[in-house]
């Protein structure tokens, strides 16, 4: 009996929301950078539609644009789960800098460190844990859901590619100087043809365009990227000519976690606004806070965000055990993305009119929220992937 006893006690796992000590302390550090210089400048980026580039200095000195990144070219040679928890904590008090540091880990550097040679690896993943910020250039005009419609395209000209078209919605292309970008070097072959590019700000023929007025994560840039026979040297292929649609797919796979934690942070953010608010308005002589109809509101958000974040936590736990994610993935963002836009809905109904107006912060995580339910695959394509994974078709 004690036998059994002891071998069930050692096979126990940990509880996914249990954090090593590492993990404990880098979650602090982050938290403390997010209350101590982020809050501050919340209210002024989302009205200038502008993150403070004090800040994006901030957050490559802390060393959050390389999480994941080998030490030996220059991050914190950290878990995916550690640039998870970055993520959530940077959005519980501002989603724009939450999706910056997001894109940079999860798609740029993740893409890097998975397809890229030792050559590109030196030269870049160095440069976007140390300064450069970068982007992930994939949606066009007239192809979103459908991203291997791509128009955008490359010729073969010996010792380089020219590319030429026009991609739309890029987050970070304002401050990016090296882009992850895919264009189509052999169209004949329809997705098989789509190549992904290491593309510099600086390469000629390249420029950016206009940026998007947005309802939400309104600090976070989301520009045009223009190509007219840009020049892009072969050793800058990223992975295999025509493989692209390959990297794509397995970047935004592990991409959709970090949409998921930037939507747990959103709707930790509302729920601890709301918690804090009901304790201190009164109405009919007590805090509202006492009213058992705000008390059952404040558990179903509380519910509904621990069941996000443990799936959040578990896709992201999975990646790093290395087992396939991609279900979980889907269903991590799907279901986080709706928490955030019902939890931060609820909070701006629990401050009432306060609630309406920019001078408390419940109306922002809201418009924050909503983006979650449209990049890095919509809600429906999420719903497809997670169909189709069920079914077996
Ligand atoms: C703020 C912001 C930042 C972004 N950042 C980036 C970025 O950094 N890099 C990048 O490459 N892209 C980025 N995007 C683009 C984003 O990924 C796309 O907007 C998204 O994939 C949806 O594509 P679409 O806008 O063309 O919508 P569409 O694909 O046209 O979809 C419109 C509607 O049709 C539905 N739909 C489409 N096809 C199907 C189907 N087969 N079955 C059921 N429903 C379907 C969709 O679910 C949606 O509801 C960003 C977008 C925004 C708004």
């Amino acid at each position: 009996m004690s036998q059994s006893k002891t071998a069930i006690g050692s096979s126990f796992g940990s509880p996914l929301t249990t954090l090593s000590e590492d993990e404990q302390m880098f979650r602090s550090s982050v938290r403390e950078f997010a209350e101590g210089e982020l809050r501050p400048r919340v209210e002024a980026m989302d009205e200038a539609g502008k993150l403070d580039p004090a800040l994006i200095k901030q957050c490559f000195d802390l060393g959050l644009m390389g999480i994941e990144t080998p030490e030996e070219f220059g991050g914190a040679g950290a878990s995916f789960f550690t640039a998870i928890v970055a993520v959530e904590e940077l959005s519980r008090v501002d989603a724009s800098v939450g999706v910056f540091v997001d894109v940079q880990n999860t798609l740029v550097n993740n893409a890097l460190i998975h397809w890229g040679n030792q050559e590109q690896k030196k030269k870049y993943l160095n440069r976007l844990a140390t300064g450069s910020v970068g982007a992930y250039a994939l949606s066009e005009a007239g192809s979103g859901s459908d991203a291997f419609a791509m128009q955008t395209r490359a010729v073969d000209k010996g010792d380089h590619y020219l590319i030429n078209g026009r991609k739309l919605w890029i987050t970070n292309g304002n401050e990016a100087e090296i882009f992850i970008l895919f264009a189509n070097a052999n169209p004949e072959a329809g997705y098989r043809g789509i190549t992904a590019y290491i593309v510099e700000k600086s390469s000629p023929g390249f420029s950016v365009g206009k940026k998007e007025n947005k309802l939400g994560i309104r600090a976070s840039s989301t520009t045009e990227l223009i190509l007219e026979d840009c020049a892009v040297p072969k050793e800058n292929v990223l992975g295999e000519v025509g493989k692209g649609y390959k990297t794509s797919i397995e970047t935004l796979n592990e991409g959709r976690i970090g949409i998921g934690a930037q939507m747990i942070g959103i709707a930790r953010g509302a729920l601890d606004a709301a918690l804090a608010y009901t304790g201190e308005r009164q109405q009919f002589g007590k805090s509202i806070n006492q009213f058992q109809g705000v008390q059952f509101q404040l558990a179903e958000m509380a519910t509904e965000l621990e069941a996000a974040r443990l799936l959040v936590y578990n896709a992201a736990r999975m990646k790093d055990a290395g087992i396939n994610f991609v279900k979980e993935a889907a269903i991590a963002k799907l279901y986080a993305s709706r928490a955030a836009e019902r939890i931060s809905s609820v909070a701006i109904e629990l401050y009432g009119g306060y609630g309406f107006v920019k001078d408390y912060p419940v109306e922002k995580y809201w418009r924050d929220s909503k983006i979650g339910a449209i990049y890095e695959g919509t809600s429906n394509m999420q719903l497809q992937t997670i169909a189709k994974l069920i079914i077996g078709k």
